[in-house]
């Protein structure tokens, strides 16, 4: 028995080329030729989850690729994510944070404002931008290409924080 209870097949190469699969599916016994991944007790709720048995009268563990395969992914399924928008809190960003924010959106906040209502005021902002995805996603490769900062590059690479 190998040690993690589940063979990739990668590690062993003495696989019965033989035999097929000792799963049974749906009542049937599959027909697939059995790799070099075994059943075990690691993948055992697994496999019943899948509606799959082990063939009683099979005479070994090997499964076949597309039982392997499909125990794998079963396995590595996470629980479905929440596809909401994550919330962001801009009082959490530091001033600075949020005066690069503002610049480079040219958002309109008064300079009477106290960090919580530019906070505030920028969060509405956000709220308020649709992601270009190939854009986003074009931007974030050209900024680890170039290893610099759009923003930075923006301004001038200037570091002044005094707000325009
Ligand atoms: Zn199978």
């Amino acid at each position: 028995m190998n040690q993690n209870g589940f063979s990739t097949g990668e590690e062993d190469s003495r696989g019965p080329l033989d035999k097929i699969c000792c799963l049974q599916e749906d009542g049937f016994r599959c027909q697939r030729q059995a790799g070099n991944a075994s059943y075990s007790k690691k993948i055992r709720n697994t496999v019943r989850q899948l509606k799959l048995h082990l063939d009683a009268v099979a005479r070994h563990i090997y499964i076949c690729d597309h039982h392997k395969n499909m125990i794998q992914s079963a396995r590595t399924l996470k629980p479905s994510s929440q596809d909401e928008t994550p919330e962001v809190d801009f009082s959490q960003l530091q001033m600075n944070t949020l005066r690069r924010y503002k610049r480079h959106f040219k958002v309109a906040t008064k300079p009477s404002m106290n960090k919580a209502q530019m906070a505030e005021a920028l969060l509405n902002h956000f709220k308020t931008i649709s992601v270009n995805e190939k854009e986003a996603l074009t931007f974030f490769i050209y900024t680890i290409k170039t290893n610099g900062n759009k923003l930075d590059q923006k301004n001038g690479n200037n570091n002044s924080d005094t707000p325009s």
